[in-house]
């Protein structure tokens, strides 16, 4: 983390800005999220934030509250492990890339650098399929493919 201080105030800016009481535990998940830049399981969290004595539940219930109030989104990718990621950067920048997953190791990855476009052909059937949440890329990430 480059500057703690200025993360902490990023923190609770957020959690007022989304109606949150600025607690100790949620500022300490946001700033969790924002620093890692990964999508991160409730596992993930609890081990790394595990020094600073916060116990499992707290940290479940924490991100919940905080992905009810839109701070983050989870992300279910189809290996059955909820992940929660920063909706917006600290730039305040909406998060919106593809995701990639080694269907080899597991490593997820943000595709921050690519742009996917799914544009549907014309007609009624398209309106039926709602809204696009998450763009899943599957494949053989570069340490597997070499191995
Ligand atoms: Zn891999
Ligand atoms: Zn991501």
């Amino acid at each position: 983390m480059k500057n703690p201080e200025s993360d902490t105030t990023w923190a609770k800016q957020a959690l007022r800005d989304a109606a949150l009481r600025a607690t100790a535990a949620r500022v300490a998940v946001l700033k969790l999220l924002a620093s890692k830049g990964v999508p991160m399981s409730h596992a993930a969290v609890v081990e790394s934030l595990h020094e600073f004595g916060f116990d499992q539940s707290t940290l479940f219930r924490c991100l919940n509250e905080i992905a009810d109030a839109g701070l983050v989104s989870r992300l279910d990718l189809g290996d059955q492990t909820r992940r929660f990621e920063l909706r917006k950067t600290r730039e305040g920048a909406e998060v919106t890339h593809p995701h990639f997953m080694c269907i080899d190791c597991g490593e997820l990855k943000c595709m921050e650098d690519f742009s996917v476009r799914i544009t549907p052909s014309r007609g009624p059937r398209r309106d039926k399929l709602g809204t696009i949440t998450e763009i899943m890329i599957r494949g053989h990430c570069g340490n597997c493919k070499t191995a």
